[in-house]
């Protein structure tokens, strides 16, 4: 038996999860992949360094016991071309368990690539077969990572040695080298095609069937190579190796290839959900000219550092305001003075270019990863850099970024949008309509903070509305050049809605109380203090969901103790004496945060996300109820997790707020969870042994219960809380909590649509939580339902047939309460 320790401190993850075929299917050999935490990488086992790849992200080495393993650190580094990477170790040194061979700067290489996952791969597994590997789970550097059993098998597969029949010389035209994944490709070409030898210059010589003994080649983009061997063979991997293998990545998004017209009604998703009545406006961007030729090195320097000097100066300028765009601008401040983006422009000044040139050129190196890891939970962080490219070209150019003139009242249409471009514009649009864009993009956070309804994801199809045609933005949909007689209508029940909102706002601050007598609690998802004090500006009784994720996002380091604690003070202090709901850090799926440098994963709704995360990461987690046991608050201060959907979660939870709360001395807070998930909902007569409350995530659990990924334009506007089922989840739910005697409120997107309130008050729900600006609204739609009628189409909803009967059921008594 050969004990393998492990080469990285980091999350142990099964092979088969590694996000890249050539590992996941084996295409190099069995083994096991660490998520690494901690950027040194360690020997494995005694034996001699048979390869170090030239960028640094690959080593192989043959242990003294017969086993040859690959350390692969991260997927698509070899793109990285060393950055990140000091090894310390060179082919031929013998090295003893344990010590060092490569240095990994986690930051800088978890920035740039698609994941920092990092197999650990047997290569002669025909002579070993694996055993006992380490559950999934963190693991020390030097802790047993498995066990390998000699098989009897020959220890390293005899190289064919046939006479060659073919040789073709060609000068090798991948773009990264000779790296893991084209090797793989090239060993699985020779084993279906014959047997060949590749053959460098110098005379070395590896079997194209071997994938780890072409990777000691360390053959780099433009060395020259021969193939030689099998007729069949030779030609295969020539021509293979001459397409490039795709390692010259193209960064154009595709056109579409259908001719798309234009209907008289799109569908996407309501980043920002209300009603907007207004003419289209084209947002045109003409792309700025940059030449490519510098005068000289010194006067471009110049150029650049006066260029950035007064984009920094306006994006300091909005980072001292208070509210959203702040700290937008204070993360396109950190892009903007990073010493990678800078150091990459200065070579590229250095080597004779513009300033321009040389600035987009630094940040599209950044920018083609991402696009290329085709993960997009990048998207919207392309977006920022691209963001940043054109305010500094921009500044170069001698002036701002030109504000359009946008008219009063008109629906921008575009593409997509910047958050700078949003800032600039003179006139507040009536509302947004997006061909693309993402729903927790920047972008969104700030048109919900200007109260500007945005609907993104409406497809192709919307660069065919021209200026001035009339559109109504509704939630999510778009019509198009409707009738006069609809125009008129619409216009009409927006007035309506106003009234209604005016009146509403005047009593925001009275209970909201059924006509027979029951007291519904409404109160504020929140963000940020500003989101505080704006919440009980408009009426809210408190927070019923504060989305800690705000203080996560956009930044190299996870806030520290001490700095949460100030964050969540300054929200109850905002607060007084009203209760806050806590929730902790629900992260990952679409909410990605750069320091984590999370595997890239197949399906991230269904990955590691929320509660998982925290569990998989305790650090953090205790680091996050440290800094609330710290709070003091006037008013109660419950703490609630998200996603959960095993009470194993919620007890390892409360186990340590227990520890943490008797370590700091203080009263232990209550402690809730969100129904995300139907698990949970299904559960939740046992959850509520352990859970003081539930709050429905009604975003999540729609998307769990209708299976609609609730960021896929295609599929999300079919996300429908009213549906039967998701109402039946809601009941279980309420039911399930009521035995332990526990409330159930609904924090999700569902507590803000009035047909939905009937409903959810007739199932039971006492607490409604949602944005600030629809607490008033919400107050009054309460105050005039009366509870029986409300059971009553609650009931009948329950056995509905679809969401349109519910609304049907419901409507009536939202009619009556107006
Ligand atoms: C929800 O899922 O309904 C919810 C409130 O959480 P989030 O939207 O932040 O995922
Ligand atoms: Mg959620």
């Amino acid at each position: 038996m050969i004990i393998i320790a492990g080469p990285l401190a980091g999350w142990v993850t099964p092979l088969d999860e590694v996000p890249d075929p050539v590992f996941a299917d084996r295409m190099l050999g069995d083994g096991v992949a660490i998520d690494p935490t901690d950027g040194r990488l360690v020997a494995p086992g005694d034996g001699t360094i048979e390869s170090v790849h030239p960028a640094g992200h690959a080593v192989t080495i043959a242990l003294d016991a017969g086993p040859v393993l690959l350390l692969h650190v991260g997927l698509d580094t070899v793109a990285l071309d060393g950055e990140g990477f000091t090894p310390g170790v060179k082919a031929g040194d013998r090295v003893a368990t344990g010590d060092l061979l490569v240095t990994i700067d986690l930051d800088a290489v978890g920035r740039r690539a698609r994941s920092l996952v990092t197999p650990v791969v047997v290569t002669n597994g025909d002579a070993f077969a694996i055993e006992e590997p380490a559950a999934p789970g963190v693991i020390a550097a030097g802790a047993p990572l498995f066990v390998l059993r000699p098989t009897g098998a020959a220890a390293v597969p005899a190289v064919a040695k046939a006479m060659p029949e073919a040789e073709r010389t060609l000068a090798l035209p991948l773009a990264h080298g000779l790296h893991a994944r084209p090797a793989a490709r090239i060993a699985a070409l020779a084993a279906e095609t014959g047997a060949a030898d590749l053959v460098t210059a110098d005379g070395r010589t590896a079997s194209a069937k071997s994938a780890v003994a072409m990777l000691a080649l360390a053959l780099r983009h433009g060395d020259m190579v021969t193939v030689r061997g099998d007729t069949a063979a030779v030609s295969a991997i020539a021509e293979l190796l001459e397409t490039g293998m795709g390692e010259h990545r193209a960064v154009a998004a595709p056109m579409p290839a259908a001719p798309v017209t234009l209907p008289d009604r799109l569908t996407g998703i309501a980043a920002v959900p209300g009603l907007a009545i207004g003419p289209a406006f084209r947002l045109r961007t003409t792309a700025i000219a940059v030449r490519e030729e510098g005068q000289s090195p010194a006067l471009e320097r110049q150029a650049l550092g006066a260029a950035r000097f007064k984009v920094r100066k306006a994006l300091e300028e909005v980072a001292r305001r208070a509210g959203d765009g702040a700290g937008i601008a204070a993360a396109h401040l950190a892009f903007l003075d990073d010493p990678e983006v800078s150091a990459a422009a200065e070579r590229t000044i250095d080597a004779g270019k513009s300033a321009g040139f040389a600035w987009r050129a630094a940040i599209e190196g950044f920018v083609a990863p991402l696009l290329a890891s085709a993960d997009r939970r990048f998207a919207e962080r392309i977006d920022d850099l691209r963001d940043l490219e054109h305010r500094v070209l921009a500044a170069l150019d001698g002036g701002a970024a030109a504000a359009p003139a946008l008219p009063e009242a008109a629906i921008l249409v575009a593409d997509d949008l910047l958050p700078s471009q949003l800032m600039a514009l003179d006139t507040r649009p009536a509302g947004i309509a997006l061909a693309r864009g993402g729903a927790t993009s920047h972008v969104a956070i700030i048109a919900a903070g200007m109260g500007v309804p945005m609907t993104i994801g409406l497809g192709p199809a919307l660069g065919l509305v021209e200026d001035g045609t009339d559109l109504i933005l509704a939630d999510g949909a778009l019509t198009i050049a409707p009738s006069a007689a609809v125009m008129a209508a619409t216009r009409a029940d927006a007035d309506a809605r106003a009234v209604r909102r005016k009146a509403a706002e005047a009593r925001a601050h009275e209970p909201a109380v059924t006509t027979d007598g029951i007291a519904i609690e409404v109160v504020a998802n929140l963000g940020s203090a500003a989101d505080a004090r704006a919440a009980v500006a408009a009426g809210a009784e408190g927070c019923g969901l504060l989305r800690t994720e705000f203080l996560f996002l956009d930044r190299a380091q996870p806030p520290g103790e001490a700095e949460q604690r100030a964050a969540y003070q300054a929200i109850a202090d905002a607060l007084g004496p009203r209760p806050l709901i806590v929730r902790t850090l629900d992260i990952g799926a679409d909410k990605p945060a750069p320091w984590l440098a999370l595997a890239a994963e197949e399906n991230p709704a269904l990955g590691l996300r929320g509660i998982r995360l925290q569990l998989a990461r305790r650090d953090l987690l205790e680091t996050q109820l440290r800094a609330l046991l710290g709070v003091r608050t006037e008013g109660a201060l419950s703490i609630m997790l998200p996603m959960v959907a095993d009470r194993a979660e919620l007890s390892a939870v409360r186990a340590l707020l227990v520890r943490l709360a008797d370590d700091a001395g203080v009263a232990l807070p209550a402690l809730g969870i969100m129904v995300e998930t139907p698990a949970a909902a299904l559960t939740a007569a046992s959850l509520a042994e352990d859970a003081a409350f539930f709050s429905i995530g009604s975003n999540d659990l729609s998307q769990y219960a209708l299976a609609r990924d609730r960021t896929n334009p295609a599929v999300a506007a079919g996300l429908d809380g009213l549906h039967p089922a998701v109402l039946r989840l809601i009941d279980e739910t309420v039911r399930g909590g009521a035995i332990h005697g526990r409330w159930t409120g609904v924090c999700g997107g569902l507590a803000s649509v009035p047909e939905a309130v009937p409903v959810l008050l007739g199932l039971g729900v006492t607490e409604l939580s949602v944005p600030p600006a629809a607490v008033a609204e919400i107050k009054a739609l309460v105050r005039g339902l009366d509870m029986g009628r409300c059971r009553g189409a609650a009931r009948a909803a329950l056995i509905a047939p679809d969401a349109d009967t519910v609304r049907a059921l419901s409507r009536p008594l939202m009619e009556d309460a107006a």
